[in-house]
């Protein structure tokens, strides 16, 4: 194969790239888009194998590395994919955009220290690109390891509020600037290794800095910024499609990150700066005494759902975690054949994934049709009898909208207070992922259910069957 077969190859696959991601745009071709995926990775990889052993003094050698790298990656991946629990993907995601930003990181220094065994370029654009490479893949892995311990619980999500925290996010980037005219004019490690120790504690701080709530859009920026990082190491080894690629996840990133931004009502600019969520630790709200709440049974739960002539159920994370979708489907079903109409309320970032809760609908074969967006199903619950909150806090918290002073105030929420009636099924009084005490559980027309979603579920479907 020659490098003009290869270039053609990198053509092919990048095209397939694009279709892929058209593809993943849409529930119906999202299969196929995968497939495009795949083929052109595949296409891609065999491409690049290929230009490497015939660039390698040594093509066995280059060839019996690249092999024994790829066998033990491709080990860990296939088992962290095959053990890897639906509710564990987001974390799994960060986790893999860090690495994205950790080789972007060892490709600059590199590129620094071996100069003359990558393609030549000019000599100051080279060091520009060596130390943007460094710097966006420093800011990447660091963000996006503090991203994964946050998803996965192991350090708090509540916001990190260090004092004057955005005027460090400026220093940090003024001083790379500087540092960035130092290494250019001095050609030394020195401000390279300061600027990498400046930007993996901005990635840090960044991050640490954004409240739960907020967290969903933070993890399609890191994607965004991960596929920066990967273009600029595209840049440094002169490898057109890694350039391409990286640009085509680093845009599409940014664009869903700004439909994010758009749907949560947050400004772009600031989360591209980590300033968003909270100014402070307290807020509005925070300690107030909501009154009492009144707890249910199913009995009576059930009771309620079979007078019901409308109900709309909104899934939150806790389903995920229950496994709740199958019972779900079930009491659908049910309550349809008793002539109820039943439907699905959606919140953009119910769960911790994009679309998790549509995935988890379709898994368990509830019909598309009755499973609706949050601005889909908003206006109509002032007109629903019951309304079954499912593991979901946060995105039907009240206080997004009459606390100003909440961390997820102005956020959009399903106002499924409005409703005739509305339970809520959990196992206690606990707040959701951002931390924020929920004034829904104290309303007069809510009830608490309590006990894990699918048991609960499960009951009632005892209970309504026709
Ligand atoms: P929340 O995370 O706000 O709340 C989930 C609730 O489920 C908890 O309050 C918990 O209460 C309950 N729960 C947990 N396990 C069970 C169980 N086994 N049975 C019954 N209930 C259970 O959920 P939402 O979906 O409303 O909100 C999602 C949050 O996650 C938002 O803050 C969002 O910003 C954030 N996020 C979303 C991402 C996305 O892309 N979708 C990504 C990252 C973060 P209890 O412990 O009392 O049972």
């Amino acid at each position: 194969m020659s490098v003009t077969v290869v270039q053609a190859a990198y053509v092919v696959a990048a095209v397939l790239f694009v279709l892929s991601l058209a593809g993943l745009s849409k529930h119906e071709t999202a299969r196929r888009g995968n497939a495009f995926g795949i083929v052109g990775m595949a296409i891609a990889l065999a491409a690049t194998i290929w230009l490497a052993a015939e660039r390698a003094a040594d093509p066995e050698l280059t060839l019996a590395l690249i092999a024994a790298a790829m066998l033990v990656g491709a080990g860990i991946g296939l088992w962290r994919a095959r053990v890897v629990e639906m509710t564990g993907v987001p974390q799994l995601i960060a986790m893999l955009h860090s690495f994205v930003g950790i080789a972007a990181v060892l490709i600059g220094y590199n590129a620094y220290l071996a100069p003359g065994a990558l393609p030549s370029s000019e000599e100051t654009f080279h060091l520009v690109e060596v130390f943007f490479g460094v710097l966006i893949g420093a800011v990447t892995f660091t963000g996006s390891v503090v991203a994964a311990l946050k998803l996965s619980g192991r350090i708090s999500a509540n916001p990190l509020v260090l004092p004057h925290r955005h005027l460090l996010n400026l220093v940090a980037l003024l001083a790379s600037a500087g540092l960035m005219v130092w290494f250019v004019l001095t050609h030394t490690a020195m401000p390279l290794v300061l600027m990498t120790a400046v930007a993996l504690a901005l990635g840090w701080h960044m991050v640490a800095a954004i409240g739960g709530g907020d967290m969903p859009i933070v993890v399609s920026m890191l994607n965004s910024y991960s596929g920066w990082a990967a273009a600029a190491a595209g840049f440094l080894l002169g490898n057109d499609l890694l350039i391409v690629t990286g640009a085509l996840v680093g845009s599409s990133g940014a664009i869903l990150s700004y439909l994010m931004c758009q749907g949560m009502n947050r400004s772009f600019v600031s989360v591209i700066a980590g300033g968003f969520g909270t100014e402070g630790t307290t807020f509005e709200g925070d300690g107030t005494d909501y009154g009492d709440y009144r707890e249910s049974n199913a009995a009576e739960v059930a009771e309620l759902l079979r007078h019901a002539q409308s109900v709309v159920i909104t899934p939150g994370y806790g389903m995920a975690v229950a496994r709740a979708q199958y019972p779900v489907a079930e009491l659908t079903a049910c309550l349809r054949a008793r002539g109820a109409q039943v439907r699905f309320g959606i919140h953009p970032v119910a769960g911790r994934l994009p679309g998790h809760m549509n995935v988890l609908l379709a898994e368990a074969r509830v019909p598309y049709d009755v499973v609706l967006s949050m601005e889909e199903i908003n206006d109509d619950l002032p007109q629903t009898d019951v309304v079954l909150v499912i593991g979901a806090n946060d995105t039907v918290n009240p206080a997004a909208i009459d606390q100003p002073g909440s961390p997820i105030a102005g956020m959009p929420v399903l106002e499924v207070w409005k409703a005739r009636d509305v339970v809520v099924l959990k196992r206690s009084m606990a707040s959701g992922y951002a931390g924020v005490p929920n004034p829904l559980f104290y309303k007069d027309n809510s009830r608490m259910l309590f006990g894990d979603a699918k048991e609960t579920v499960e009951a009632l479907v005892k209970l309504v069957r026709p």
